[in-house]
């Protein structure tokens, strides 16, 4: 069979459903996978960076301040030598020393020596209690003079080495001193020697804004830290940055630790905002995933209820057994179904697209069907209870059909072509002529029972006229044999009684011929009276054996019928003999002494509502025999049933349905003061 749509694929065994299955899970286990690497990747990259660029601002503030402490320190120089801008005293050198301490927390003490290093006067800071109470100055001259020798050479300042001072209290610092040498007038005035509190130097020349939340330390190089300036609480993640703080004489490390940035906080999982928002994107993304797989599960679900409907629908197609085919609305063929294809020989792909003529049109009706076609796509009226066709199939052969067309409307209600459904009559038409066929030897055989009836009548009236032709030609015989003259005029009359007879015999015989020789069925109008002249020698013959009178009344100016002549002759027939037979000899007559049969034939009167309908003319046999008994009646026009020893009982059936067949009824009725009527009508010609 020609598959005209595609059938939905099979419904998988259930091991492959199951490893389909099995397969999407690993396909979604793998996605996720692919999205938690992505998520950490861009979470360790976003955190990765901003370390960086942590460290780098944490270096960037290093070198700030390494650079700060070393102007200030270079400015400081700049007020020492001030002190010997005019030549001080000892007094006045003190003085102004004391003066110089007050305003600089960072130095602890200040000494004038002499060129040979001996001290000309000192002085000490407030700030820092008694500094060499528990070790005396010269403990850490080897330092100074190690600076002063330094200076003399650079003929500027220079540094010492730091060297931890400890105070009384257990505690002690790191100092480091500072040698200027002092000249005026081009004359060595000796040198002035600063002694610097490391921790004090970290914390007053450094900008606080910069140090604030960290921790600044001069470490030697391997770490150790000499002088620390501020804490961190959380010790636990630092970034650290160091910068050489180079001055004259000696290199110090300087080293600034600060905490990571730890962002927001976000339950402490994110480091900082772009992982945060990195990582807020990336749920958002799971999230969309998780709704995008329900939303496709969800479409699954619902392919797979279509792919059943279609499947059922498919199906229902298949087994149809009626031929479906669409049309669009420029008449071309967009869908055929495979009833259609086996109707008429063609496979689907051979029509689908094709256009008028269709090859299913017989070649000489193409034209006529074309036009019919076009008239309908143009005025889109189709008859509802559809139009009869002859199509025709590849092999040439012919198949009348039903088509019932309809306007093909799509989702939106609007029109998109023409839905037709094809019968194919074929069987119908073979059942139709069937029982015509049947009808047709029914009809034959009952003709042929009332012929059986008629011989016995026959070979009686034939009797007559033969009997006649015999004793006219005896006597013919007897005045030929006759001697003397001939008696002419006597042999003539003779001959032509002869004539006579012979022609009233060959009448009847006709008669008879007639009635039981086949004829195709054909309408004529025929004159109530000529229908009735034609049967009347087979009436005669019946009412002279039934010694019966007959009586036919037909109204003046009665108009002709529509019949089929042999049909209704045979009817009337019928119904005649019928009502003849039902009045037997021994029955008693009626007051007038004679028993009658009547046919009455005249126009009906038509009623004025039935105004516009068409007119007829009635028929009516009317006996006045026994009647018809309850029993009788029901079963009048049953076939075959007869209530006389050589009767066939197909009489009256036959006569309903001849009347029937010409859009008349037959009905019956009591006659008065007894017997039967037997009524029917007939289109008027
Ligand atoms: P048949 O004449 O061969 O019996 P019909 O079909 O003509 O077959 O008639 C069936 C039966 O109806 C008859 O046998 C008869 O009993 C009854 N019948 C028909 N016409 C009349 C009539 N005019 N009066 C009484 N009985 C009748």
């Amino acid at each position: 069979m020609t598959q005209t749509a595609r059938l939905p694929e099979e419904r998988p065994p259930p091991g492959r459903r199951a490893a389909l299955r099995s397969r999407r899970w690993l396909l979604w286990v793998a996605l996720l996978l692919l999205v938690g690497a992505l998520l950490g990747a861009l979470m360790f990259l976003a955190a990765a960076y901003e370390e960086g660029r942590d460290q780098a601002d944490l270096e960037r503030d290093t070198e700030a301040l390494a650079s700060d402490i070393r102007s200030a320190l270079f400015r400081n120089v700049q007020t020492l030598q001030s002190l010997h801008s005019v030549a001080p005293t000892p007094d006045s050198w003190f003085a102004g020393a004391a003066e110089v301490l007050q305003r600089h927390r960072e130095m602890v003490r200040l000494e004038w020596r002499d060129p040979s290093r001996r001290l000309i006067s000192a002085r000490d800071s407030g700030y820092v209690g008694d500094l060499f109470g528990s070790m005396s100055r010269a403990q850490s001259l080897v330092q100074m003079r190690q600076a002063c020798d330094t200076a003399q050479r650079l003929s500027g300042p220079a540094f010492s080495p730091s060297y931890f001072w400890p105070m009384g209290d257990g505690t002690g610092f790191e100092l480091m001193d500072m040698c200027l040498p002092v000249a005026r007038a081009g004359q060595s005035s000796g040198f002035l020697v600063v002694t610097y509190s490391l921790p004090a130097v970290l914390a007053e020349l450094t900008d606080r804004e910069r140090l604030r939340g960290r921790s600044l330390a001069f470490a030697e190089p391997d770490g150790t830290r000499l002088a620390v300036h501020g804490t961190i609480v959380d010790q636990r993640r630092l970034q650290r940055a160091s910068s050489l703080l180079d001055l004259p004489g000696h290199t110090l490390m300087l080293r600034l630790e600060g905490p990571r940035n730890v962002g927001s906080g976000f339950l402490g999982l994110f480091p900082n905002l772009l992982s945060a928002v990195v990582g807020t994107l990336s749920l958002a993304l799971l999230a969309v995933l998780i709704l995008l797989g329900r939303d496709m599960r969800k479409r699954q679900q619902v392919e797979h209820e279509l792919a059943g409907a279609l499947a059922f629908r498919q199906a229902m197609e298949n087994s149809l057994i009626t031929g479906l085919r669409a049309r669009d609305m420029q008449g071309r063929i967009t869908y055929v179904n495979p009833a259609f294809c086996q109707m008429v020989g063609y496979p689907a792909d051979q029509l689908l697209g094709h256009d008028a003529p269709f090859p299913w049109w017989p070649t000489e009706l193409a034209e006529e069907y074309g036009q019919r076609q076009a008239v309908r796509l143009a005025g889109q009226v189709l008859p509802r209870e559809g139009y009869e066709s002859v199509f025709q199939r590849s092999d040439g052969t012919r198949f009348p059909v039903l088509v019932i067309e309809a306007p093909l409307l799509d989702a939106q209600g609007v029109q998109t072509g023409f839905m037709g459904a094809i019968l194919d009559l074929t069987e119908q038409r073979r059942v139709e002529e069937l029982n015509r066929a049947s009808q047709e030897r029914l009809q034959a055989t009952a003709r042929l029972a009332t012929v059986g009836e008629m011989a016995s009548l026959l070979s009686h009236e034939l009797n007559q006229p033969l009997a006649a032709i015999s004793s006219y030609a005896t006597g013919s015989l007897n005045l030929l044999q006759d001697p003397g003259p001939l008696p002419q005029g006597d042999i003539r009359q003779a001959m032509q009684r002869i004539a006579e007879q012979a022609d009233r015999a060959g009448r009847v015989i006709k008669s008879v011929a007639d009635f039981v020789r086949r004829r195709q069925q054909v309408r004529e109008p025929v004159g109530p009276g000529d229908l009735i002249e034609a049967i009347s020698p087979l009436l005669s013959l019946q009412a002279k054996k039934l010694n019966i009178a007959l009586q036919v009344r037909i109204a003046p100016a009665c108009p002709a019928v529509v019949c089929d002549r042999t049909m209704v002759e045979q009817v009337l027939l019928n119904l005649a003999r019928n009502g003849m037979q039902a009045m037997p000899l021994g029955e008693p007559p009626l007051a007038s002494g004679q028993r009658v049969l009547s046919i009455d034939v005249g126009p009906m009167v038509r009623p004025p509502v039935e105004a516009g309908a068409r007119d007829w003319v009635e028929f009516a046999v009317t006996d006045h025999g026994q009647g018809l008994s309850e029993e009788v009646e029901q079963k009048l026009f049953t076939p075959f049933f007869t209530t006389k020893s050589e009767g066939m009982g197909l009489g009256l059936s036959l006569c309903r349905t001849v009347i029937e067949q010409h859009g008349g009824t037959l009905a019956h009725e009591p006659a008065l003061p007894r017997g039967t009527v037997f009524r029917f009508r007939l289109p008027v010609a």
